[in-house]
């Protein structure tokens, strides 16, 4: 426990957390956890790799994929290993769960959804990854209180994991943003190397506003096997019908049997499946309604539909690495996996700069390299990269 970490973090921080909470439209009577409560929360669990204070900075999934397909040799349309095995990636994106919610994967009893059958998740996704390597704290926003600050939110962050540096240099610092080229992410950039790479999400601005320049780069460019899926639009809508069926852009995947917490989740878990089984090298995919059951109901694992929505992807997740599991034995693959979120929540919202809202989570089947850890992290140290 870190405690000048936690008193020095909490003490700087409870005007702000009471302002930014006003602005995320908490209601009146709502007393937002402090962050020095949450991270004493946090760090009271021993499951994760590192502590709080050495939280790791989201863009490092970036750095993290290419220290693994970096090493490979990238030669007709496939990355092979030094001891000569397909190396391939797969992301998996929980957007807006917050890390207590993970805690509860692995510690707690879930009281509120008896269909879920009460108790730990028996076969639960981001468990069963964190046991082959780890699950870490990590941090989205940027260095509060510096130029590299950022909006806690979606578009900001993913574009950092994708991208490995914060908005101030790749163009996002909130979802109204559109990213640079400078900065590619890494599913084009393998794509330029010859990989097959797909990303998902079921967020339109994602596509259409904020990644816009790298769509509109694959879709100048045929030969790039590049897939970027809007998981519920039908094919063809707003998109030139000679773009989308050319490039086969935003094809429609009709949502299985949804909950009613997470209503195209099911449809992202589908596509995730059918772009591995077509032999896909970096395959990425987003699910959003954890985000959405916080929004409409509230960001915490106390909230029953915020739960049901994370225990739903989670065990998605789990579905999907039992897949990799056996192409691993069947094809003579390696693979990398992550799973991780976009950013936390505080009430109904996110945004802002509490520790509720950048505080976020990493598992991965291989262990994070410790020079990207932020060193004495409070959650507003300054960290350039
Ligand atoms: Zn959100």
């Amino acid at each position: 426990m870190h405690w000048k970490t936690v008193l020095k973090a909490g003490a700087v921080f409870s005007a702000a957390a009471l302002a930014v909470t006003a602005l995320a439209g908490c209601k009146k009577e709502e007393v937002p956890v402090s962050d020095a409560a949450y991270l004493q929360t946090l760090e009271q669990s021993d499951i994760w790799v590192n502590s709080a204070s050495a939280s790791v900075p989201e863009y490092q999934i970036y750095h993290h994929v290419h220290a693994f397909l970096d090493e490979c040799a990238i030669a007709d349309g496939s990355a092979v290993s030094p001891e000569g095995k397909t190396r391939k990636v797969l992301f998996l994106g929980f957007d807006g769960m917050r890390a207590d919610a993970a805690l509860q994967l692995f510690e707690g009893t879930n009281v509120f959804d008896q269909s879920l059958g009460g108790g730990r998740q028996a076969a639960s996704g981001i468990r069963t990854l964190a046991a082959q390597g780890g699950i870490y704290l990590a941090y989205c926003g940027g260095e509060a209180g510096t130029n590299t600050e950022q909006t806690t939110s979606t578009s900001a962050s993913w574009t950092s994991q994708f991208t490995g540096v914060w908005g101030a240099s790749h163009g996002i610092k909130t979802n109204d943003d559109v990213k640079n080229l400078q900065y590619k992410t890494f599913i084009l950039e393998y794509a330029e190397q010859g990989l097959h790479t797909a990303l998902a999400f079921d967020w339109d601005q994602y596509l259409d506003v904020n990644l816009k320049e790298e769509v509109k780069l694959a879709l100048s460019n045929p030969q790039l096997s590049v897939k970027f899926c809007d998981i519920d639009r039908e094919k063809k809508d707003k998109l030139k019908k000679t773009e989308a069926e050319t490039l086969e852009l935003y094809n429609f995947v009709a949502p299985g049997n949804p909950s009613p917490d997470a209503p195209f989740d099911s449809g992202m878990r589908d596509w995730v499946l059918a772009r591995m089984a077509a032999g896909d090298d970096v395959v990425c995919g987003i699910f959003h309604n954890i985000d959405t059951a916080g929004h409409n109901y509230e960001f915490s694992p106390r909230n029953a539909q915020y739960k049901n929505a994370v225990y739903t992807c989670d065990s998605y997740a789990y579905e999907i690495l039992q897949v990799v599991t056996a192409r691993e034995t069947l094809y003579n693959e390696e693979w990398l996996v992550v799973f991780a979120n976009d950013h936390g929540g505080i009430g109904q919202g996110h945004g802002g700069q509490t520790l509720e809202e950048r505080t976020t989570w990493i598992a991965t089947n291989r262990l994070l390299d410790e020079t990207y850890y932020a060193e004495g992290y409070d959650g507003f140290t300054t960290q350039e990269r």
